[in-house]
């Protein structure tokens, strides 16, 4: 049977699960308890023998709603969300990986996770910072201990692509667990499942959400992954189909017991957000497009950052890959230009740190959100002293051209 498109299967999700009244939004449940129709059966959802709700940390209907929409849209096996995309990240990490494992992640990661990795490190895993751009890389750092790739799709701020389906190959051959943040692509620009990815995570923050107005991130099984070959999971979740065991121990292990829950009313904002995702991110990388051609054709710009440009190294792979380029680009900024005057001539672009909302945003990178990790480490980075990274937004394009050329003058 033909499989609905993208827009269909979003907008139709929450009805397509029979929801109290037929409401065409899933309602926002706000109950962190539950009843039952008596004492046993409360034992029997506790123990798993029934299903039901047993407590708003595990689940709550509004955000079961949301984790089914994700998976639609992810084309996957099974979604949890959390209360942000870090604890996404740090939760899943966290249940699958131990101390003495070793983990494979792209040197250019998002600041936090880059942060959070270093903090497993002090728990005694040990993480390697190698460039995914090519899988030889990656391939060169297995060991026996290793357990898992965590890669980008669209690398913060630099924008370089991780070699995604090499890499795909390279873990599927080892039985390595495979990793995908997926935010700066989202399932509307890849599907991570195709380039044979374990797991992918998405930042609801950004795009899903799209409108800069709640927090939230979840993690899908692609259903890729035969977590029967994998050595951490603990042989109390071995009980049931194995193809659930790797999202069954991220459920118990990471958001049961870390709690980084996410709450109803945000879920309702970031599924409602989420219905209008491809006609938002479609007119943003748009216009990211055309902005990175004005700033790459503009004398005051030394380098410009687009996956969409020619000149990008990855640009063969990024076609390829994705649906269209993404919606965030990065300049460094020519000697004369000050970066932070630069962005205070800007009255449409708005300075600020999140990305993937609706209006567009500008940072300059060095001294925000790669501050703490110092000079070496961005150096390395590729992140210069007169970077300046914008997140494209849905404005018209002549207001944003309008804007880049009136700071550059
Ligand atoms: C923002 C972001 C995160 C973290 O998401 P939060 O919801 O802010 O915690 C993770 N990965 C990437 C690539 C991001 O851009």
């Amino acid at each position: 049977m033909r499989k609905k498109g993208f827009f269909t299967t979003n907008l139709h999700s929450d009805r397509c699960d029979s929801p109290e009244h037929g409401v065409l939004h899933k309602a926002i449940h706000p109950s962190v308890a539950y009843g039952y129709e008596d004492a046993r059966h409360l034992a029997e959802v506790f123990q798993g023998k029934r299903e039901g709700y047993n407590y708003g940390r595990q689940l709550n209907p509004t955000v079961t709603a949301l984790q089914n929409r994700i998976t639609k849209m992810e084309d996957g096996h099974a979604s949890i969300a959390f209360a942000t995309g870090m604890a996404a990240i740090s939760s899943t990490m966290l249940a699958l990986l131990k101390s003495g494992d070793h983990l494979i992640a792209s040197s250019f990661l998002f600041g936090n996770t880059n942060s959070f990795f270093t903090t497993l490190e002090r728990f005694g895993i040990e993480v390697s910072f190698v460039d995914a751009t090519d899988v030889s890389n990656i391939s060169a750092a297995i060991k026996e201990n290793t357990r898992a790739v965590f890669v980008e799709t669209i690398a913060n701020p630099a924008t370089q692509i991780a070699d995604l389906d090499a890499i795909g190959e390279l873990c599927t051959d080892h039985s390595i667990l495979y990793v995908v943040d997926n935010t700066m692509t989202s399932p509307f620009l890849f599907l991570p499942r195709s380039a044979k990815a374990s797991l992918s995570i998405n930042a609801l923050t950004k795009y899903i959400g799209g409108h800069g107005n709640a927090l939230g991130g979840t993690v899908t099984d692609t259903g890729c992954f035969d977590w029967e070959t994998y050595p951490n999971i603990i042989d109390d979740y071995k009980a049931g189909d194995h193809s659930l065991w790797g999202v069954l121990q991220i459920k118990k292990k990471g958001l049961r017991d870390m709690g980084g829950a996410l709450g109803p009313e945000a879920a309702h904002h970031l599924a409602v957000g989420s219905e209008t995702l491809p006609l938002r991110l479609n007119r943003a990388c748009d216009n990211a497009l055309a902005l990175a051609q004005f700033c790459e054709a503009h004398p005051k710009i030394s380098r410009t950052f687009y996956p969409g440009l020619e000149s990008h190294l990855q640009h063969q792979r990024a076609g390829r890959l994705f649906r269209k380029y993404g919606a965030i680009f990065s300049v460094e900024l020519a000697d004369v230009v000050d970066c932070f005057e630069f962005l205070n001539c800007m009255d449409t672009v708005v300075s600020s740190s999140n990305l993937g909302d609706n209006r567009t945003l500008g940072i300059p990178v060095a001294q925000t959100i790669f501050y703490e990790m110092g000079a070496e480490r961005r150096a390395a980075m590729g992140i210069s002293d007169s970077m300046v990274r914008f997140s494209v937004g849905i404005e018209e394009l002549e207001d944003l051209l309008e804007n880049f050329e009136k700071a550059l003058g």
